[in-house]
């Protein structure tokens, strides 16, 4: 905790980082934080409105060159991520990074009764995406000095709860993607993997699950920083594998 919370100027200079979701929420707050710390990010959403107030924001304050993809992820195939691919090799020539972070949350329905098109919507946009972009970006990744993969879990990810449906179950494939992969690099790659369970966070996604809860309670996207800019820094090594909570970093 100590580490990830050190103060680190510029612990990201002239990396590539790409980041889904990057639009609000989460991902909008680690954009900005990965320009701050000198990052060239990559930005896919659907929303081209706020991804281009994001760029705005990130010109006006750094001096790192952006790039946005706005794009529907559950439209993804793997032909488009590579795609991606060489269009991140043409504009930088390298990639150091990624944090698979967009989701959709889905209908909080039982099981016996969750719309069978909204399940395939939500493990496309949710899991399908991280393995057709992994697949893509893993060789130019693999070519960093520190490639660093960072996944987004829950704790619905971990311990199954009534009527999450389809999200629950992305997020345990989440962090089985992440382990199958993290056990498949050890030892050949330079590449680590992780996965990251958020918590509750003050977030659009969170007050649709939570319409009772006061928003004001939870911690914002902005004190998880700390943890998600450490682990796409060269100093994360040892956590190679591993499933974090936020919370435990705040
Ligand atoms: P938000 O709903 O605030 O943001 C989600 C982001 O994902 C938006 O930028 C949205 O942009 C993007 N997105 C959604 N669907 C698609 C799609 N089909 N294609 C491309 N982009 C898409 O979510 P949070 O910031 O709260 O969550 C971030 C991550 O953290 C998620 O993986 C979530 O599961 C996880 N998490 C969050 C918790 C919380 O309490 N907030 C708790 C536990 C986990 P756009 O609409 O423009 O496409």
């Amino acid at each position: 905790k100590a580490q990830v919370n050190a103060v680190n100027a510029n612990l990201l200079t002239d990396k590539v980082i790409l980041i889904t979701g990057a639009s609000d929420g989460i991902g909008k707050e680690a954009a900005l934080e990965f320009a701050r710390q000198g990052a060239h990010v990559v930005l896919i959403a659907r929303s081209q409105d706020k991804l281009e107030a994001i760029y705005d924001e990130i010109e006006a304050t750094t001096d790192t060159r952006p790039t946005l993809f706005p794009y529907d992820l559950n439209t993804l195939n793997p032909d488009i991520a590579l795609e991606m691919a060489q269009a991140i090799q043409q504009e930088y020539g390298r990639l150091d990074g990624v944090l698979f972070n967009a989701s959709i949350l889905g209908s909080k329905t039982t099981i016996a009764d969750y719309p069978a098109q909204q399940w395939l919507d939500v493990i496309n946009t949710n899991l399908n995406s991280c393995f057709y972009l992994t697949q893509a970006l893993l060789p130019l990744l693999e070519t960093a000095d520190a490639g660093r993969i960072v996944f987004t879990s829950s704790g619905v990810g971990r311990k199954g709860r009534a009527t999450w449906g389809a999200y629950a179950v992305s997020k345990f494939a989440t962090e089985g993607l992440m382990q199958t992969l993290a056990d498949e690099v050890k030892d050949s790659s330079s590449v680590k993997v992780f996965a990251v369970n958020p918590g509750g966070t003050r977030t659009q996604m969170r007050a649709s699950a939570f319409p009772q809860e006061a928003p004001e309670t939870l911690p914002s996207a902005k004190q998880h920083m700390p943890l998600y800019r450490y682990l796409m820094s060269e100093q994360s090594d040892h956590c190679h594998g591993l499933s974090l909570d936020a919370y435990d970093y705040l």
